[in-house]
């Protein structure tokens, strides 16, 4: 049988209001991450979860930390600066951006970000590794890719991919790591998992040829609906929000552009 997506369950995740419960969540995302990897024949040590905690309070980001949590994912650079300003004092805490980016606030992500996850033009790799070399820092990056042919979503057409890529050697500061993607936000589990095979077999290429200097080894996709085909097809970082802190108060609409009300 299919893995069946779980998006039909978004605003139905009850909220996780203490340290145990965001636990147990955790928990019970990695058995589900171990299942999906042990039915495709993976090594659950080659797949990341990336807790993403945007529009979640900080009291809560401080329970996700408490539950051993160190790297948290945003998908809106002002709010995860704010977040950021207010949790100076959890030193071991680090900041992934998910979310598109305009040029003008690339100085706030080369400030204090760890990982930006969305990465889709050339004009925002300038701008960003123009920042970070000021703040004499560097950024793991992964290329977002439209997998899903959705004119609203974001990221680099496919055939636009590999003269990209050319091009990135000449940020020293970007750190590429590989390629991201949103799949289509469906109930249709045999389209989304057309999303990420289409992503998975772009790195596949990109890994024979990509300019020299430049590793391809990450695949970051699925999120609490489709997370589990997506490692099936071979994720490397799964971006999970409300399967581990509960239900958003907004419509997914209101982040990715054309998905559901
Ligand atoms: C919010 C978000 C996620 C996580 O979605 P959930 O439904 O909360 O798991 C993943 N990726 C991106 C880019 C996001 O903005």
């Amino acid at each position: 049988m299919d893995t069946p997506t779980g998006h039909d369950r978004h605003g139905l995740y009850p909220e996780a209001t203490s340290v145990e419960h965001i636990g147990r969540n955790l928990a019970e995302v990695r058995a589900r991450i171990a299942a999906a990897c042990r039915r495709a024949g993976r090594d659950p040590a080659g797949v990341r979860l990336l807790p993403v905690s945007k529009t979640q309070p900080e009291s809560r980001l401080r329970l996700a930390h408490a539950a051993g949590c160190r790297l948290l994912g945003e998908n809106k650079v002002q709010e995860a600066h704010l977040k950021w300003q207010a949790m100076q004092d959890l030193a071991d805490l680090r900041w992934s951006l998910i979310g598109h980016l305009q040029t003008n606030k690339a100085g706030l992500v080369a400030r204090f970000a760890s990982e930006f996850q969305a990465l889709d033009s050339l004009h925002l790799a300038a701008a960003l590794d123009r920042r970070l070399q000021l703040e004499g820092r560097a950024l793991d990056v992964f290329v977002q890719v439209n997998t899903s042919g959705e004119a609203s979503k974001y990221g680099l057409a496919p055939e636009d991919l590999p003269a990209f890529v050319r091009a990135l050697p000449a940020f020293s500061a970007l750190r590429v790591r590989g390629l991201m993607t949103l799949a289509l936000f469906s109930s249709d589990a045999a389209r989304v998992r057309q999303c990420f095979r289409l992503l998975h077999g772009l790195r596949e290429r990109l890994r024979q040829d990509a300019p020299s200097g430049l590793v391809f080894d990450e695949l970051s996709m699925g999120m609490s609906g489709d997370f589990e085909i997506a490692v099936e097809e071979g994720a490397t970082v799964v971006r999970v929000g409300q399967a581990i802190f509960g239900a958003r108060a907004l419509p997914d609409g209101h982040y990715w552009p054309g998905a559901a009300p």
